[in-house]
């Protein structure tokens, strides 16, 4: 098919040696840089220096030359940066067309993407483009070591099995790794770095979307990917309005409400609270969950908090396993006790 027939000429008399370096795709809105994008600075910095290769970022959008500072101080030697009014949002034609265009220019020998909304989009499209394959929804990486290639570790069937995938055949070695799995680097402001200004050739009208409105549907309690703490229930707690103390906790400790998909698929909460394989990947330092079993494809989405608290009425359900602190009990006679106490703090 044409996918198949472009893949073949752009990937034909391909020379694998002369693909360098280690890319990051550099999530930004509001004038910041996304988290996950320092936490695959921080790792890809790992997989360059591991390579003897340089680590560089890719900075599109409008203005955005100011961020370059911040992307040398999370570890980027280098750091590309396409600047226009098209660019301003992001948008697949936009952003796939430079981002092709620079891989054709520079050849990288590696690219990190986040797998968010726009990490999940643009990835595939820009490996389809430039002919290479792409490993979704990363959870691992690391250097294979008998042909130090990148190891990129992913769940499959259903979290049951960890597939650890290798790109021998064609570059660039690309994937998108889940956010809050690695954790962000430290930054130091005294780093600099080769500022390179690659002109954007898309022209607006090649855009073929445009934003009419951006209407934020997530308030700071689902935005869980930043939260510190996270307090989350599960279909223990037996109907929505029950939900309130969920939200009543969260709000005594300023953090974000999380719900397993259980209570997604309910009904009871729209999806951006949704922790888990299907859902968000989450790092708070404390994470609730309450009334939730611990099936594996939820733990695949919060393995990585700091602290994990457990309420269950079941001695044995399987969150307890990954709990540091468990509470065998009711969650209507536990939360109210917890809200109270904490309310006294
Ligand atoms: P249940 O498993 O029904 O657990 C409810 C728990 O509440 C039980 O342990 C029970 O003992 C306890 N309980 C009941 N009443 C009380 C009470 N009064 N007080 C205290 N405890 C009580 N799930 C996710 O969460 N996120 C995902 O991203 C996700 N992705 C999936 C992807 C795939 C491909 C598949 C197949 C499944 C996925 N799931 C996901 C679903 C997952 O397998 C579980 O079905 C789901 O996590 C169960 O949600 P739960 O723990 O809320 O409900």
């Amino acid at each position: 098919n044409a996918i198949a027939k472009a893949a073949e000429q752009t990937t034909a008399g391909m020379n694998k040696a002369d693909y360098k370096d280690v890319w990051v795709f550099i999530e930004q809105a509001e004038g910041q840089v996304k988290s996950v994008s320092y936490e695959l600075l921080g790792e890809g910095r790992k997989l360059a220096d591991a390579m003897g290769q340089k680590l560089a970022g890719v900075l599109i959008g409008e203005q955005v030359e100011p961020l370059a500072r911040e992307v040398f101080a999370a570890g980027a030697d280098k750091v590309f940066l396409v600047e226009g009014p098209e660019f301003k949002t992001y948008s697949t034609d936009g952003y796939t067309a430079v981002f092709t265009d620079l891989i054709h220019a520079y050849k990288p020998s590696v690219i990190l993407l986040g797998a968010t909304n726009d990490g999940r989009d643009l990835g595939p499209r820009v490996a389809c483009r430039v002919g290479t394959g792409l490993t979704a929804d990363c959870t691992n990486l690391g250097i294979d070591e008998e042909t130090g290639l990148v190891a990129w570790t992913r769940p499959a069937f259903g979290g049951n099995i960890m597939a650890t995938i290798l790109c021998p055949e064609h570059r660039p070695q690309m994937g998108t790794v889940r956010p809050k799995v690695f954790k962000r680097p430290e930054q130091d402001f005294s780093r600099t770095g080769e500022l390179i200004r690659a002109a954007g050739r898309v022209k607006s009208q090649d855009i073929r979307t445009k934003l009419i409105e951006l209407i934020k549907v997530c308030t700071a309690a689902c935005n869980l990917e930043e939260a510190e703490i996270i307090v989350a229930g599960g279909r223990g707690m037996c109907k929505p309005e029950n939900f309130v103390l969920i939200e009543e906790l969260a709000n005594v400790l300023g953090g974000a409400v999380g719900a397993s998909r259980a209570v997604i698929d309910a009904g009871w909460k729209p999806h951006p609270h949704q922790v888990g394989q299907t859902g968000k990947t989450v790092g708070p330092k404390v994470y609730f969950a309450c009334g939730i079993s611990g099936a594996i494809q939820h733990v695949a989405g919060m393995s990585s908090s700091d602290i994990v608290i457990a309420i269950n009425k079941d001695a044995d359900a399987p969150i307890f396993k990954v709990a540091d602190y468990g509470i065998v009990g009711d969650v209507m006679e536990v939360l109210p006790a917890l809200i109270d106490e904490f309310k006294k703090v």
